[in-house]
């Protein structure tokens, strides 16, 4: 369309930029391939070092899918887990911040690994450190390297981290990390995978022994699967559980308060958060949307038709609106699976 991406033109021999490029010559390029090229290249108007050699598409794959500018959390977003914000907090934002103090004996290691039930903020921190650091965001999910790059997920890692270390400071997330550093070595183990494996922990030994401000923060629903290798590389191990009861009720009044729904007394919310003992931070956001359906239910009850509804004919949301969503929306992390978690937690866990 009429879209024009915006394109340094600094007066470079950019028309030969993709020269070194893998494949293809200019004129078989896209403009929009062309425009994410030039936007990565130096000063000089030539590719960095690590690009060459790519292929454009999956540059522009990072670029364009799994780079994100501004991932929108902040850590005031995040409920409770104080214990894993003070660590990222040192280990991760001081140092991007300042790198020229976290050198030498203070250098932090460059792989962080989150592990806890899902739906309790993984992500969101992932998101959140890109967002407090200023830093690039790009976020994979490894199973979508494994299952749609097949044989194609070994040249896209190369391109992530190439894209990355043009882009410092940068952090990686990659979710669902076991999939890809997993220890299980089956019969099924396909040579591919194998391959992926490899090239992944040979990138992050890259960036991991020199001076790039990159960080890999690796999250995993299934930290018993990883192996030592990739145990080894994840220096700091943080458990993400599931959030405690002042937590809950700080996700419900955060969200009911965005909407300006948020009408419940202290004595509501103790009591709702007594009955989602064991819910996740997703669970009760869940939880939050369904109560917030009853008064619209309610009012269309009485007869109010959907296409005449004013925000003012709806009451704001009460103990019984919650009461009446609990049995629709269920806790989804069991009993069982919280105890490998602390098991695994205390074994390999960073607990202070
Ligand atoms: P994970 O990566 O651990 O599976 P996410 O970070 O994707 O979970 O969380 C999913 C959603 O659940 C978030 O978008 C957010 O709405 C809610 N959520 C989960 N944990 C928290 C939390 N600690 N504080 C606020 N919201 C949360």
């Amino acid at each position: 369309g009429s879209f024009v991406p915006p394109i340094r033109n600094n007066g470079s021999n950019v028309g030969n930029m993709t020269s070194r490029c893998a494949g293809k010559n200019d004129d078989a390029l896209e403009y929009s391939t062309k425009a994410c090229l030039e936007m990565l290249c130096g000063p000089d108007g030539e590719l960095p070092e690590k690009l060459r050699n790519l292929e454009p598409r999956l540059i522009e794959h990072v670029s364009n899918e799994i780079m994100d500018r501004d991932p929108h959390v902040r850590w005031d977003d995040i409920a409770g887990l104080e214990h894993a914000k003070k660590c990222v907090m040192e280990m991760v934002i001081w140092p991007l911040l300042r790198p020229d103090i976290f050198k030498g004996c203070r250098s932090p290691g460059k792989g962080l690994l989150l592990f806890g039930p899902p739906g309790t903020g993984k992500t969101m921190i992932g998101k959140a450190i890109a967002g407090e650091a200023k830093a690039t965001f790009f976020s994979i999910s490894a199973s979508s390297l494994t299952s749609k790059w097949i044989g194609e997920g070994e040249k896209l890692v190369r391109a992530l981290f190439g894209v990355a270390s043009c882009r410092q400071p940068a952090v990686i997330f990659v979710d669902e990390i076991d999939s890809l550093l997993s220890q299980r070595k089956s019969d099924g183990e396909h040579e591919s995978s194998r391959r992926l494996k490899t090239q992944f922990l040979i990138e992050m030994e890259g960036f991991d022994s020199g001076s790039e401000q990159i960080l890999l923060v690796g999250a995993t629903n299934r930290p018993q699967e990883l192996d030592e290798a990739a145990r080894r590389r994840l220096t700091k191990r943080l458990y993400i559980p599931l959030p405690s009861s002042e937590a809950r009720a700080w996700i419900i009044r955060n969200l009911l308060e965005k909407d300006g729904l948020f009408k419940l007394s202290d004595e509501d919310i103790s009591t709702i958060c007594k009955l989602t003992e064991g819910y996740s931070g997703s669970d009760m956001k869940n939880l939050v949307k369904e109560a917030s359906m009853g008064p619209l239910r309610e009012a269309l009850r009485l007869g109010i038709e959907i296409t005449r509804l004013q925000k003012e004919d709806m009451q704001p949301v009460t103990l019984q609106d919650f009461e009446n969503a609990l049995p629709q929306v269920r806790a989804s992390v069991s009993l069982n699976e919280l105890g490998i978690y602390e098991e695994w937690n205390k074994q390999f866990g960073s607990l202070s």
